[in-house]
């Protein structure tokens, strides 16, 4: 019997993950990658002896990497070293005034306790309650397709949605928890991963909570690009083949269904195509307007997530006083919020973040020498020149140096920067986010975009713009959403 032809379109960690699931299931599957190398945001950059991942830097939610490669008779412990960070991450509220968050939960509650007598209490309630909301969405819901309310009708399904706090925010959640503000940011941070004002995301994000406090935050060892490098291994050993320098320009329609592809002005044909790149882009550029799920004004009303201006820097020296994820809270949260969604805007007072993998990787830089990468979120579609650029580089510059109390510019000796524009021509992202949608309550599960396009046959959309939802977990998830639907409807 001939096998089915699928054409993945895009190699991020989702078309990655659909074509491994349905090369297994007996496809005949190539990936069609615009970029030279596979991976999409989590692509790696080398410069003069320094590596530095591109996109995602937190391994969270260890659980679904374990199982993604259980599903491919494998172990994470075969595919790459992997090793628990602790302290997880640090968080700087000022000179001086610096919280490393510890791994061994009993030393969080300790810190709880210290800035907030009683609250170590709250926190058992807290983490109990996330522990129940993770267990329950990785059981019932992130594995859902979302394409009808009916897969949720089940009454075990729908009781525990009433102790989801669907409708609830997680700011005002955290807030009747925590009064001390320090608690209430460091519970509030994992929400900027999910792209969406806390007070916007409802309360069922706290689960992101658990993940962050008791799943903990691991590191494979040479880097993110790791895990991307392991998942190509496991797409060619089953005979997937990984175009790169393809871009994808068209899918084909004949009678409703999607035939095939055009690739650098060559027709592919396919019996299934899963579209993999962002949804925005498959859909208002490579398909015909008949045939789209959603319209120019549907992706207008979007709320998306922020995009970011990133800087990969190798600096000559080691750097004192940095751990390896480090957050600088020092200025207020509620005001670099509004920036990015309620006024759009550079923001005044950006708080930012920064890795340092070298303080783990010694493979990352060169010996004595420091892997620096920093990131402020900023609005999507909002002017980006190197002189911006350049303004918002000075300024991280000097919070570093103040905060860590040492000379660091004057050290710099590899500089690369990294922002809209980019992620524009890049990965043909709408507004040049970073992290796709908000996970706002509007904008959850069922109503999100849809895994299936409505109007022609044999057509999927995977990543982190559909089910459900953005950052590296997610995406290997709907990429495996996609392919199991595939399946499904191929058998029959
Ligand atoms: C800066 C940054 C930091 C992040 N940090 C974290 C983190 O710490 N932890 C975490 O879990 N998540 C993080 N995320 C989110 C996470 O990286 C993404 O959710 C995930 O990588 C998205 O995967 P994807 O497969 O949906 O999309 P992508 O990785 O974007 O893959 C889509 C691919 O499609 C390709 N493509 C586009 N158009 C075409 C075309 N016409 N033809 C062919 N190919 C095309 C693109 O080149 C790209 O390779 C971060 C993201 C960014 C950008």
């Amino acid at each position: 019997m001939t096998k089915k032809k699928a054409i993945v379109i895009g190699s991020g960690f989702a078309g990655l993950s659909s074509a491994c699931y349905l090369a297994k299931a007996g496809f005949e599957v190539s990936i069609f990658e615009k970029n030279e190398q596979a991976g999409g945001r989590a692509r790696k950059l080398e410069i003069n002896g320094f590596t530095f991942d591109m996109g995602p830097s937190w391994y969270w939610m260890p659980d679904v990497f374990e199982q993604f490669f259980k599903d491919f008779n494998t172990t994470v412990e075969k595919q790459y070293d992997l090793i628990r960070l602790d302290p997880s991450y640090a968080v700087f509220f000022g000179k001086d005034d610096v919280f490393r968050i510890p791994a061994n939960l009993n030393d969080v509650y300790a810190l709880f306790e210290k800035e907030e007598p009683g609250s170590s209490i709250q926190l058992k309630k807290f983490l109990a309650d996330a522990e129940y909301k993770y267990n329950v969405s990785m059981s019932d819901f992130v594995h859902k397709p979302s394409l009808s309310l009916l897969e949720f009708i089940d009454f075990r399904i729908l009781n525990a949605a009433l102790r989801m706090d669907l409708f609830k925010s997680i700011s005002k959640y955290i807030k009747k928890h925590f009064k001390n503000q320090k608690l209430v940011q460091l519970l509030e941070f994992p929400v900027l991963f999910l792209g969406a004002k806390p007070n916007e995301t409802p309360a069922l994000y706290s689960m992101m909570n658990y993940a962050d406090i008791v799943l903990g935050t691991w590191y494979p060892m040479g880097g993110m690009f790791k895990i991307v490098e392991a998942m190509i291994s496991l797409a060619k050993q089953q005979n997937v083949l990984i175009k790169t320098n393809e871009t994808v320009q068209k899918i084909i329609v004949k009678n409703k269904i999607a035939t095939g592809i055009v690739s650098n002005g060559i027709i592919y044909e396919a019996d299934v195509i899963v579209g993999a790149a962002d949804y925005h882009h498959i859909e208002q550029n490579l398909l015909e307007e008949p045939y789209r799920n959603y319209s120019k004004s549907y992706w207008e009303s979007r709320k998306m997530a922020p995009s970011c201006l990133m800087y990969y820097i190798g600096i000559d020296k080691k750097i004192e006083g940095l751990e390896h994820h480090n957050l600088f809270f020092d200025a207020p949260f509620d005001l670099h919020a509004e920036e990015i969604y309620d006024r759009p805007q550079w923001p005044s007072n950006p708080l930012f973040y920064s890795t340092c993998a070298s303080k783990t990787d010694k493979t990352v830089a060169p010996e004595g020498k420091e892997n620096l990468v920093l990131l402020i979120p900023i609005a999507v579609e909002i002017e980006d020149t190197e002189a911006i650029r350049e303004k918002y580089f000075t300024i991280m510059m000097d919070r570093l140096e103040h905060l860590t109390g040492q000379s660091i510019k004057q050290h710099v000796i590899v500089k690369h920067s990294y922002a809209i524009k980019d992620f524009k021509n890049d990965y043909n992202s709408f507004g040049g986010n970073a992290y796709g949608l908000a996970n706002t309550l509007k904008q959850t599960a069922i109503l999100k975009p849809s895994l299936k396009n409505k109007k022609v046959q044999n057509l999927y959309y995977a990543g982190q713009l559909t089910v459900p939802g953005p950052g590296v977990p997610p995406s290997i998830i709907s990429g495996h959403i996609a392919a199991k639907e595939i399946i499904k409807k191929f058998k029959n």
